[in-house]
């Protein structure tokens, strides 16, 4: 099965929060399309562009609105009902729609990262003997994994590290539920697997929590170690702390002690009811 197929919308189970239901229940509606050559539809104000897809579904208003970031080449399109956004989701409709409409373009596959925690560093993510065999024991299917990347980079392991944490990303919220339930080997090691939380986005450049990412920075570089006018992997002063978001020089701006991460975590699992379940919502009763 690939992710297209998996990716026709599941209902979102009646067992949820309402709140979580309603923001997950948009999330279905919402198909995320990366373009792969630039048309004229840059050129389109969002009214017309929703106006000329509706036009391209026929029978009626199906799109609700789009949201574009030309720089990325990806586009979202919001349906207005569960069906439009089902029909969508089939490759061989949505590749018509988009032919209609004059984009040429993929869906994006909704992507889900979890986190195994204590993997043996033996476990070597170049080695195809390796990853088949991971595989292969826990019975998962290679094109469901997207993704495998240690937390930390390999070359600042300590010498005698025998385990290190590992970020897995699969683009089936169902996978990702099930490794979470049952566990994982890795090199004949049973490992936990926990739902990676999502955290408040911290700009990389300035160190600001902020609603934008370091290409769409305007400020100047600071260090999120010591807030120095340099990037943070330069530095030279690891023993000069400066926090820029707490103004402060007892820690710095990557802690995770650090006191305005705290508050913004508090307030951003407020407005991400769902980051605070252990599972990513499905229409599983006990998501
Ligand atoms: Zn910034
Ligand atoms: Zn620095
Ligand atoms: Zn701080």
């Amino acid at each position: 099965m690939t992710y297209k197929s998996a990716l026709m919308g599941a209902p979102i189970a009646s067992h949820l929060d309402p709140q979580i239901r309603a923001r997950e229940g948009i999330k279905t509606r919402q198909i995320k399309i990366s373009i792969s050559t630039q048309t004229q539809i840059a050129n389109l104000s969002d009214m017309i562009l929703v106006e000329q897809m509706n036009n391209a579904l026929e029978g009626g208003q199906k799109i609700y609105r789009v949201l574009r970031n030309s720089r990325l080449n990806k586009l979202m399109v919001e349906t207005t009902t569960d069906e439009a956004a089902t029909w969508l989701k089939n490759e061989g409709n949505l590749k018509n729609f988009l032919t209609r409409i004059e984009i040429q373009g993929d869906l994006k596959p909704r992507l889900h990262n979890i986190i195994a925690s204590f993997v043996p560093t033996t476990f070597n993510l170049d080695n195809e003997r390796h990853l088949s065999e991971f595989f292969e024991t826990n019975k998962i299917d290679n094109d469901s994994i997207v993704q495998m990347c240690w937390v930390k980079p390999i070359e600042r392991r300590r010498k005698d590290q025998v385990s290190a944490h590992l970020i897995i990303t699969t683009n089936k919220a169902e996978i990702a539920n099930e490794l979470i339930l049952k566990s994982v080997f890795f090199c004949n090691y049973r490992v936990t697997i926990e739902k990676c939380k999502r955290d408040p986005l911290r700009c990389l450049k300035c160190q600001k929590f902020a609603s934008h990412m370091v290409h769409e920075c305007t400020e100047h570089n600071k260090c999120g170690t010591c807030r120095g006018a340099h990037m943070t992997n330069g530095c030279a002063e690891q023993n000069k702390k400066w926090c820029v978001s707490c103004n402060s020089n007892n820690h710095s701006s990557w802690d995770r002690d650090c006191p305005t991460l705290t508050r913004k975590i508090e307030e951003f699992d407020q407005r991400n009811l769902e980051n605070s379940l252990p599972f990513f919502p499905t229409a599983e009763p006990w998501t």
